[in-house]
C-alpha cells in the first residue's frame, strides 16, 4: 500500500534529543527552542517569534492578542481545518466564512468587503496547500477598516508572497509542526509577531499569563501574575526534534517541490481534455510542495477514484468539509451559500506526498488515475 503521508525523520532528531536531555532542562524555552527562534529570525527572517505546541496554541494566542471578546466578527474561509475557526469561537467570537476563489480554495480576497461590519475585528486567511493568499487586497481591506489580520500559515512554510515570506505579512502568523506538514515535531507550531505592539503581551500569554521571561532576563525582580494566559509553550524535546528537522529543510523542501511538479507535469495532459483541474497557482504566489491535490468533476466521481485507487494499493484522501455546512455552526448560525467552498470540499482530492515516495511509485499512482480517466464509464 502506498500510504498518503509518511512522516520523514532526518536522522538527527534522536541525536538532539539525547543532547536536550543531558542539558537536564527539558521543560519549554530552553536551549533548543532558543535555537530555533534563533533560527527563524535569522534565515526565515521572522522578526519575532515563538513556539508552540501546536498550530492550533499558536492561533489560539492570536485570539487573544487582538482581544476577541464576545460578539466580535471574524471573517474567515469556511474551506479551512477547524482549529482556525475554533481559536476565535473560545474567545466568543462570531465566525463570518468567506467563499474560496473559482480556481483555488484560498479565501476569495475581492468578497471580504462586503463582509465587513462595525462589528469585524480580524481576518484569518489560510495559504492552502502553501500557496499565498491575495496579501495586498486583505491588507489594504484591513488599513481602511482597522481590523487585524491572522495569517494561518500552518501549510505555508518556506513559501512566498510576492518575494515576501508568508508568515511576514499579517499583524500575526501561526505555523504548524505537525506530522503531516512539510516540517515537523510530532505535534508543534509557532506563534510570528510581525506588530512590535504584541511582543510583550505574546511573551506573557506564553507563560501562563506570568512575566517569567522577564525575570529571567533581569528586567523585573519578581516573577507575578500580570495578564490570562496559558501554557503554550512546547518541552525542549520537542524543540529538539524541530531543530533536526528545520537543519534540513532545504532538502527537504526540494525534494517535495520536484514530486509536486512531478505530479503537476504528469496530469497536465488531463486537464487539458478537462477531466480533472489542477492546482492554480497565482502569479504573486510560490508552490512549497506542501501537498498535491486534483479537482474532480464531481463527487461521485472523486469517490469512485478513490475506491479505484486504493483497490489498486494507492491511499488518496480529500480534504476539508465545509465548516459552514458543519453541525456545530448551523446550530448556532444561519446557512449562507458559499459555492466554490463546496465544490471543493466535495471534489478536491490529496494525492500522496512526501519525502520518501519513490519516483516509481509516483508514476504508478499517475498511471492509475490515467487508467481510471481511460474507462470512459468512469467519468
Ligand atoms: C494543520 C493545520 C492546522 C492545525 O495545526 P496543528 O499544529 O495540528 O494544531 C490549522 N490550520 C491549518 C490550515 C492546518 O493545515
Amino acid at each position: 500500500m502506498i500510504p498518503f503521508n509518511k512522516p520523514y525523520m532526518t536522522g538527527d532528531e534522536l541525536y538532539y534529543i539525547k543532547d536536550a536531555v543531558s542539558k537536564m532542562k527539558i521543560s519549554g524555552n530552553g536551549y533548543y527552542t532558543k535555537k530555533c527562534h534563533s533560527y527563524f529570525k535569522e534565515k526565515a527572517s521572522f522578526r519575532n517569534c515563538l513556539l508552540t505546541s501546536s498550530c492550533t496554541d499558536a492561533l489560539e494566542m492570536a485570539a487573544i492578542l487582538v482581544d476577541i471578546k464576545a460578539g466580535d466578527e471574524v471573517i474567515m474561509p469556511s474551506y479551512t481545518f477547524v482549529s482556525t475557526a475554533n481559536a476565535f469561537v473560545l474567545r466568543g467570537a462570531k465566525i463570518v466564512f468567506a467563499d474560496s476563489y473559482e480556481n483555488n480554495p484560498n479565501i476569495d480576497a475581492n468578497s471580504l468587503e462586503n463582509l465587513v461590519t462595525e462589528k469585524t475585528k480580524a481576518i484569518v486567511v489560510v495559504h492552502y496547500a502553501g500557496i499565498a493568499c491575495d496579501m495586498d487586497i486583505v491588507m489594504d481591506l484591513a488599513n481602511k477598516y482597522n481590523l487585524f489580520v491572522i495569517e494561518d500559515a500552518a501549510q505555508a512554510i518556506d513559501s512566498y508572497y510576492k518575494g515576501k515570506p508568508l508568515g511576514t505579512i499579517g499583524h500575526l502568523a501561526a505555523f504548524s509542526f505537525h506530522e503531516t506538514k512539510n516540517i515537523i515535531s510530532g505535534e508543534g507550531g509557532m506563534l510570528v509577531v510581525n506588530d512590535e505592539r504584541f511582543d510583550a503581551r505574546a511573551e506573557i500569554i506564553w507563560e501562563k499569563g506570568t512575566n517569567r521571561s522577564a525575570f529571567f532576563r533581569g528586567e523585573v525582580d519578581k516573577y507575578s501574575w500580570v495578564d490570562v494566559g496559558s501554557s503554550f509553550l512546547p518541552s525542549d524535546v520537542t524543540a529538539a526534534f524541530l531543530y533536526a528537522q528545520l537543519e534540513n529543510l532545504q532538502k527537504i523542501q526540494s525534494r517535495r517541490k520536484t514530486l509536486w511538479n512531478n505530479y503537476y507535469d504528469n496530469l497536465k495532459v488531463l486537464e487539458e481534455e478537462k477531466l480533472i483541474k489542477l492546482p492554480e497557482i497565482p502569479d504573486y504566489a510560490t508552490c512549497n510542495g506542501h501537498l498535491f491535490y486534483i479537482v474532480c468533476n464531481s463527487l461521485e466521481q472523486r469517490s469512485k477514484l478513490i475506491s479505484f485507487l486504493y483497490d489498486n494499493n494507492v491511499c488518496s484522501v480529500f480534504h476539508y468539509l465545509s465548516l459552514h455546512k458543519s453541525p456545530f455552526y448551523l446550530d448556532r448560525n444561519e446557512y449562507v451559500e458559499l459555492h466554490n467552498c463546496d465544490i471543493f470540499s466535495d471534489r478536491l482530492l490529496r494525492l500522496p506526498l512526501f519525502y520518501e515516495l519513490h519516483v516509481g511509485d509516483q508514476n504508478k499512482i499517475v498511471d492509475l488515475i490515467k487508467t481510471f480517466f481511460d474507462r470512459k464509464e468512469q467519468v
